[in-house]
């Protein structure tokens, strides 16, 4: 099945290069050079993912990715020219599902772009949509095939990976994750991911569920060893 790619791009060799190796793929890419022009063409044709540089001409990633995660939980990566700068992006909590480093080898990205589909909506191992419904007879309620929560009623709008993440603390309350075991199976195969990444991710996934259920549900940080959820 073809999968609609945006690559918002300003330099065209580099943008070139990307589609060349994703249409291989069966990424069916549309290439973007302008910050202006990107949300309403988002809005237009609902991309499967969006692969993001940060410096565009007129509006940078950073305001794109935010305006974008408003209406949209589309898979973001995000691509920026200096590895300092991911630190930056994570304190941010843009709500982007991964970074990227450049320069990358083409190969590289597009196994990101496959990692980060994979972990998305559908690819949910059988084991992970069997222990979703377990969670029922509390105020949440997690449906893998549908890529949906809801918290006291209430249907939050999750990233693809803060899904993930409450699916898996959902399936054992009052268990502690490390945040070893989290990364390993949030974020399978990236090389960049630090734990500062689950924290920002966590972060982001506690505030839409402490709203949502007015603190009856809770994920706290067990210091030095991760994070569990209570209800
Ligand atoms: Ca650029």
């Amino acid at each position: 099945m073809t999968t609609t790619l945006l690559i918002v791009e300003d330099e065209p060799k580099l943008a070139q290069l990307l589609v060349d190796y994703l249409s291989r793929d069966d990424f069916a890419c549309h290439v973007i050079g302008d910050g202006n022009t990107v949300i309403e063409w988002v809005q237009q044709h609902n991309p499967q993912f969006i692969l993001l540089d940060l410096m565009l001409p007129n509006k940078d990633g950073i305001s794109l990715c935010r305006e974008i995660r408003t209406f949209s939980n589309v898979p973001i990566i995000m691509v920026t020219a200096r590895i300092e700068e991911i630190d930056r992006l994570l304190g941010l909590e843009l709500g982007a599902d991964d970074y990227i480093c450049k320069p990358f080898s083409p190969r590289e990205v597009v196994a990101r772009v496959k990692s980060v589909l994979r972990r998305s909506v559908g690819a949910l191992p059988a084991s992970e949509k069997e222990t979703s419904f377990a969670a029922h007879q509390h105020d949440i309620v997690i449906d893998a095939d549908k890529f949906m929560a809801r918290v006291c009623g209430q249907e939050l709008e999750l990233t693809p990976i803060e899904f993930r993440l409450l699916n898996l603390l959902c399936k054992s309350p009052e268990r502690v994750f490390s945040r070893d075991y989290l990364m390993d199976n949030v974020y399978v195969d990236n090389r960049i991911v630090s734990d500062r990444t689950v924290d920002s991710h966590i972060k982001n996934l506690r505030k839409k569920i402490n709203h949502a259920s007015a603190g009856k549900i809770l994920i706290s940080t067990v210091y030095g060893v991760g994070y569990k959820i209570s209800f």
